[in-house]
């Protein structure tokens, strides 16, 4: 019998939980041709959460958890569960059912038939979000995929059943800037998309803010394009273009007409202009630059302060 792996990040999320496992566990029984492991992984709650899950463990033995030392993001929680998982078949899923468990079965049909290595999932609809929300998701989607030569998906969500090859592909990319979405569509395989509506959190609030969302879409453009680099040195060679011309310019009509010295502001313009275009090359420069010394370090993703094979405190 296959065994699938769900892995489910969990940062406070005490309000979902019993929902989210009374759902999954209808989905497993109903999908009895196949064994499960549920690979909770709790990215540093300050809830309820973490002993809810050695609860859970304790009642039902398929339950796992791994407990981080502090927040490490939900990037790091979704390689840290990756790296864990035992099964021919690894789901990823979030906490709050915003991610239909419903869908599993058809999209365990669908790799099982070989037709597919992972079948992910995306929301056609993006109810009840902000608006600008939204209208900035979808500015940021087109923008890295001109950038970026991994498909970006717009509204891909991070829910999606994966054949072992194609997990083992994904841990065989050990940098430390992770923005998964990138990297599921980087290592390539053959993916098929499922499409739903919006569902909304069952409970609990989201954890992302707007300026949380925001520094994420960079760090997405950083570790997935060079663009930005490319583009502020074209920048400035069209602006030495420019320069170029402006001088013979000037140099003939001072030659032809005399020289009255005026345009005064012109030259502060230009000054400013200049410096401003300056700055911007050196800040996406220390962007990059930043981001190599972070990977210099080889720091791990995340710190580990038990799981359940070693649980440290009794509950
Ligand atoms: N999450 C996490 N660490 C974090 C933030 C979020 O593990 O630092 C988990 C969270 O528990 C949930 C999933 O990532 O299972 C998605 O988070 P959320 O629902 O807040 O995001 P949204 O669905 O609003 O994008
Ligand atoms: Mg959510």
């Amino acid at each position: 019998m296959d065994l699938i792996s769900i892995v489910v990040p969990c940062y406070n999320e005490q309000e979902a939980l019993p929902e989210f496992y009374k759902e999954i566990r209808k989905v497993a029984k109903a999908m009895d041709y196949v064994r499960f492991e549920f690979i909770f992984v709790d990215d540093g709650s300050k809830d309820k959460t973490l002993s809810m899950l050695k609860l859970l463990h304790k009642k039902d033995s398929r339950a796992r958890f791994i407990s981080f030392s502090r927040n490490f993001g939900k990037e790091a929680g979704m390689l840290a569960g990756l790296k864990a998982a035992k099964g021919d078949y690894v789901a990823i899923m979030d906490a709050d059912l915003q991610d239909p468990p419903s869908l599993l079965p058809e999209m365990y049909e669908l790799v099982k038939s070989g037709k597919y290595d992972c079948a992910a999932t995306r929301r056609t609809t993006r109810k009840g979000e902000p608006p600008i929300r939204s209208f900035f998701a979808r500015m940021f989607y087109r923008l890295i995929n001109k950038m970026s030569d991994a498909e970006i998906v717009d509204g891909a969500r991070d829910f999606r059943l994966m054949r072992r090859k194609m997990v083992d592909a994904i841990l065989s990319m050990e940098e430390y800037n992770r923005f998964s979405k990138g990297i599921f569509g980087w290592v390539g395989f053959k993916t098929k998309w499922l499409e739903y509506v919006n569902v909304e959190r069952v409970a609990g609030e989201t954890k992302w803010s707007f300026w949380k969302l925001f520094k994420y879409s960079i760090e997405g453009i950083l570790a997935f394009s060079t663009t930005p680099l490319y583009i502020s040195s074209v920048m400035g060679f069209v602006v030495c273009l420019i320069t170029f011309v402006l001088a013979c310019f000037y140099a003939i009509k001072a030659l032809v007409f005399g020289d009255p010295t005026a345009g005064f502001p012109t030259i502060i313009c230009i000054v400013l202009f200049l410096g401003g275009i300056q700055l911007i090359g050196i800040g996406v420069l220390g962007m990059y630059l930043s981001k190599t010394y972070l990977e210099t370090k080889k720091r791990p993703n995340y710190i580990v302060r038990e799981t359940e094979e070693d649980m440290i405190t009794k509950e």
